[in-house]
């Protein structure tokens, strides 16, 4: 077993983005400042391209939300509909 390719690897990483994925919110909302959870999303977010692209996505989502409704926090339906387009994004 000299090869590098651990099967395992690919599925540890996929669930740690999807767990990054939920908490990417909190983390834009500034929920998470000054944890942990804050530090390793922003750890991830460095490492994994693909998380920062979603992250990207995010961010330019809850701008415009804020723009058009001049709120604060995007209504918890928008915020869900918003992580459903990008899990179905992701998937497809
Ligand atoms: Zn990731």
């Amino acid at each position: 077993m000299s090869s590098d390719a651990d099967p395992l690897a690919g599925l540890h990483q996929a669930s740690e983005c999807s767990a990054i994925l939920e908490r990417m919110n909190e983390f834009l909302d500034h929920e998470l400042d000054g944890t942990t959870a804050a530090e390793a999303i922003q750890a991830h977010l460095d490492a994994c391209e693909q998380c920062l692209d979603d992250y990207d996505v995010v961010f330019a989502l809850k701008q415009l939300v804020n723009r058009c409704c001049r709120a604060e926090k995007a209504p918890q339906q928008l915020r869900v509909t918003i992580m459903t387009s990008i899990t179905r994004w992701r998937a497809g």
